[in-house]
């Protein structure tokens, strides 16, 4: 089949504490549009751009960036002091000691679908659950496979998930884009259930070899949540391999709790605002073999915000941790959702 190369380049504007770069993704695609490599591609950095051009959402973005390097500082500072408060991150790391302990968000799904394929079982939606709670407490079985490098920094966030109600609703439409139609019943979709009290997880077919995209903190409450498709939901049931363990909806809610790409979108100078992961210029793909080494040091490519297969994803860092905990804390974006 012949195989063109189509170049994005999404110019990444106004990202605060950052500098603009260019970033350029390679995506191999046939000549039907069909892309031919199982690569992992999630849309939600290009939907934090697209906000980003709203001035109302950058204020909100830097209150919230405001806020949690103050509650990391803070935590640091605790942490130096060896004041209690807290618990120590599992697996080691920089203590995280907020006195929140562990953390429950409700979870409400929202199933979309045209075909019985697409209208997954309830056990599918309980496996992603299950696969949630493990990944964020760090009861994942492959978490031994972290090498000994990053071993002391893959930390049990401390956030567990409840199903707290599923929708199903039925449609003619086979493709749902990126432009949030499947949140709107005006477009056919399912509108928002109380953004403030439940995370909100659309599931249906998006379309474009687009796994999944993310709202991060901050946006439209009628838009706040995450959009998987329904093959990349969950681990049993009409799951598609590379993607099948359950790790698309961990990435995707990393992002809802703030987590950039573990890259930083950009080149070597650009952060992800985790000061434990490395820096890097690029995604990695598949399962790469440790050491994969960019910007002159060993990328964590095993961490959730990467671009690796499900099989080769299985840890989130201490730093990743204190930076989801921050929206939890007192004036944190995301509070109403634990209380
Ligand atoms: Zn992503």
């Amino acid at each position: 089949m012949k195989k063109i190369i189509l170049s994005l380049f999404a110019t990444a504007l106004l990202i605060a504490c950052s500098e603009n770069t260019d970033v350029q993704e390679e995506v191999l695609i046939n000549n039907d549009g069909v892309q031919t490599a199982e690569l992992r591609k999630c849309f939600a950095s290009e939907n934090f751009d697209k906000m980003m051009l709203n001035p109302e959402y950058q204020k909100n973005v830097q209150l919230i960036e405001d806020q949690t390097q103050s509650y990391i500082a803070d935590m640091e500072l605790q942490a130096k002091k060896g004041k209690p408060g807290g618990k120590p991150s599992g697996g080691g790391g920089t203590p995280v000691g907020d006195n929140l302990g562990v953390v429950n968000i409700p979870v409400l799904v929202h199933v979309i679908y045209s075909n019985n394929a697409e209208n997954i079982s309830d056990a599918q939606i309980n496996s992603q659950i299950a696969v949630l709670n493990q990944d964020f407490r760090k009861s994942n079985s492959d978490v031994n496979q972290v090498p000994s490098q990053f071993a002391d920094l893959a930390a049990d966030s401390e956030v567990t998930f409840t199903l707290a109600g599923v929708t199903r609703k039925a449609s003619s439409r086979t493709s749902w884009g990126t432009n949030n139609a499947m949140k709107s019943s005006a477009n056919g979709g399912v509108d928002v259930v109380d953004p403030a009290n439940y995370l909100n997880i659309w599931v249906c077919n998006i379309g474009g070899g687009i796994l999944g995209y993310a709202q991060f903190p901050g946006g439209s409450a009628a838009t706040d949540g995450v959009v998987i498709s329904p093959q990349y939901f969950g681990n049993t049931g009409s799951v598609s391999a590379p993607f099948d363990q359950g790790r698309t909806a961990t990435h995707e809610v990393g992002h809802y709790l703030n987590l950039r790409h573990i890259w930083g979108d950009g080149r070597c100078n650009r952060d992800d605002f985790v000061s434990d992961t490395p820096t890097s210029d690029r995604a990695n793909y598949g399962c790469p073999t440790y050491p994969t080494t960019n910007c002159r040091s060993a990328d964590m490519t095993m961490n959730y915000m990467d671009y690796t297969n499900d099989a080769c994803m299985y840890m989130f860092s201490s730093g990743q941790k204190a930076r989801m905990r921050a929206l939890f804390a007192a004036g944190g974006a995301r509070e109403s959702l634990i209380k």
